[in-house]
């Protein structure tokens, strides 16, 4: 089979950065869906899942170029060179990252050694692990005034360095930190920020695998955040979400309500919109 009528966003020698979303194949853009559905070579991390590599063309190239924490198949360098090259032979390439590729995903490197190599490359966004790990827990990142900010930070040190983050400014309590690869640095999380003046009862969600059929999601509190990684995560991926609003339960109950009905008896049903900031 050959290609479907060629789209004039996706030439042959070109490559795509495209993102995988956090594993259900539902939760992909459609523009990454044609995407993957045009591409002659994919080049996916470990955390995309095979519901979303199974919309690739039959003759499409599958290369693995997994990335997870200790097991480094490839390193960055390899990956650069072989996007560039399969380019540069003619193909069109998608290089499919899991999540968003512009948040924690070495886009950087992979733009610039395809614009130094002459080869046209763009990004099709993709929905990041936080944002699916809110929808499973039913809950909004951000909640008028509880949470007004959100930061998204990588708890991820390279080998042998120290975690090396301002957690005086991290340590925000009306703020929600969403910290991706954190499982193994959950205890020093912990104790910087209660260091740093975070109330150790501060909520903290746990989901393991967001989106996809054995996700797991947890709530502890942050001073119990250590003990939470360490028994009850497994080894997926794992988002960790520290804030007021990630408290257990129904977030209508931290949000004052903000109307009461005409009949004045009873309070209104906070509607979803009503929770935004
Ligand atoms: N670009 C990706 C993040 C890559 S860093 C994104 O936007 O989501 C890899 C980290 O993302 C993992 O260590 C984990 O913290 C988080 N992650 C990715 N997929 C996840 C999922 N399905 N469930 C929970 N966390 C996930």
């Amino acid at each position: 089979m050959t290609h479907p009528a060629g789209h004039s966003d996706f030439p042959a020698g070109m490559i795509w950065l495209v993102g995988a979303g956090p594993g259900d194949p539902e939760l992909l853009t459609r523009k990454a869906e044609r995407l993957i559905r045009t591409a002659d070579v994919i080049f996916y991390d470990a955390l995309v899942g095979p519901g979303v590599l199974g919309l690739a063309l039959p003759v499409a190239r599958l290369v693995p170029v997994g990335k997870r924490s200790g097991r480094h198949s490839k390193d960055q360098a390899s990956i650069d060179r072989l996007i560039v090259d399969a380019a540069l032979a003619g193909a069109r390439v998608v290089r499919l990252k899991g999540g968003d590729p512009a948040i924690f995903g070495r886009a950087t490197e992979e733009l610039i050694a395809a614009r130094a190599a002459g080869v046209p490359v763009a990004i099709c966004p993709g929905i990041t692990a936080a944002s699916a790990a809110a929808a499973s827990l039913g809950a909004s990142l951000t909640l008028r005034g509880l949470a007004r900010k959100l930061t998204f930070v990588t708890a991820h040190a390279r080998a042998g360095e120290a975690l090396d983050l301002d957690w005086a400014t991290l340590a925000d309590p009306e703020a929600t930190l969403a910290v991706y690869m954190g499982k193994a640095a959950a205890a020093d999380v912990s104790a910087h920020l209660i260091a740093a003046g975070l109330a150790p009862d501060t909520p903290v969600a746990l989901v393991e695998n967001a989106s996809l059929p054995h996700e797991r999601r947890f709530h502890s509190r942050l001073d119990l955040l250590p003990l939470a990684a360490r028994t009850a995560l497994g080894d997926g991926p794992a988002l960790l979400l520290i804030g007021k609003a990630m408290a257990r339960g129904d977030q209508a109950a931290l949000v004052a309500p903000t109307s009461v009905s005409r009949a004045g008896a009873r309070t209104m049903r906070l509607r979803p919109s009503s929770l935004a900031t």
